[in-house]
């Protein structure tokens, strides 16, 4: 082996995600045993975009495995922002409806920070509503964004240190790099915060304990973008000539960082996993019913 090689932990999120989602169904079914209904999310889909209409089925198909109701709203691509909105408005309305997801991308044109904002911020369990935003910013409790969520489980089931450590996030958006960011900090970890205007993109990566990639630009990360030791976490999700690949180049450091996540079966469970945790979260807060 040469002298830096060393054993990379491949991070099993699917694994993880299972052994969570079997505890998320624990919960849901001592509610139930209790004669409470059961936790329920509402997913809007507006168009018919074949990518968004199969991560609604998953994200459906998920809620059904641990006992959670879910519901579907669909409107046509050509739909008004103002009927998005009233539909939005029309789950707010509804006491049974305890989570709510507004399926993103919207179509071109239509306005995602006026759909998202019109979310109850009880049931905003993508963590999107401006409310439940600035509470992560300000360190207050509130619902937040899924895959920042299952991104700091993993890091803190496999025991990577965070208190002091040099956390660098490239990408800088409202669902990912802006709150798996600011989660990061509320650890102690002192985060910079890469995009797409960054210079020295790779030398700053290359400083960091943690690396967490949120770009959607395939095998980004190359394995002298990271340091020795480094935990790599790797949010990116693109298709190239028909297979999934993710930002980091997974086999190329392997050897180098201590954990990696693999663009398949990595951090995508766990961002459904931390959705259902959130739906349950929402329900326990509006109904008052107390886990136990
Ligand atoms: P986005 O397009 O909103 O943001 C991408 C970010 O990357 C931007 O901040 C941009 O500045 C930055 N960027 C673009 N090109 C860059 C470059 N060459 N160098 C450095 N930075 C660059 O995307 P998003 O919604 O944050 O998602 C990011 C990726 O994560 C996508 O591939 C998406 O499919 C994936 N994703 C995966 C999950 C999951 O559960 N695995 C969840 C959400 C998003």
């Amino acid at each position: 082996m040469p002298p830096e090689s060393r054993q990379t932990v491949v991070v099993d999120g699917l694994g993880l995600a299972n052994r969570l989602r079997a505890d998320l169904a624990r919960a849901v079914e001592r509610h139930v045993a209790r004669g409470r209904r059961a936790p329920r999310l509402a997913v809007v889909l507006v168009g018919d975009d074949p990518a968004s209409a199969s991560y609604i089925k998953g994200k459906r198909r998920a809620c059904d495995r641990i006992g959670m109701d879910s519901l579907e709203r669909d409107l046509p691509a050509h739909a008004s922002q103002e009927e998005v909105v009233a539909a939005v408005q029309a789950l707010n309305a509804d006491p049974e409806v305890d989570g709510i997801l507004v399926q993103l991308p919207l179509p071109k044109g239509m306005d995602a920070f006026a759909v998202t904002s019109a979310i109850d911020p009880a049931k905003d369990v993508d963590g999107l509503h401006p409310e439940n935003a600035g509470r992560l910013l300000l360190g207050e409790s509130g619902l937040t964004a899924c895959t920042p969520l299952g991104v700091m489980k993993i890091l803190e089931h496999h025991g990577v240190p965070l208190e002091g450590a040099d956390a660098v996030v490239i990408g800088r958006s409202n669902i990912v790099g802006k709150p798996v960011s600011l989660l990061l900090q509320r650890a102690h970890a002192t985060v910079t915060m890469c995009h797409s205007r960054s210079r020295n993109l790779r030398a700053r990566c290359r400083e960091a304990d943690v690396l967490v990639a949120a770009v959607g630009v395939p095998r980004l990360v190359k394995a002298d973008w990271v340091k020795p030791g480094a935990a790599v976490i790797d949010v990116g999700v693109s298709v190239v000539d028909g297979a999934l690949t993710g930002d980091v180049d997974t086999e190329a450091v392997q050897g180098i960082a201590s954990l990696v996540t693999p663009h398949r079966r990595g951090v995508g469970p766990m961002t459904i996993t931390m959705l259902l945790h959130n739906t349950l979260a929402a329900y326990e807060s509006r109904t008052g019913a107390c886990p136990d």
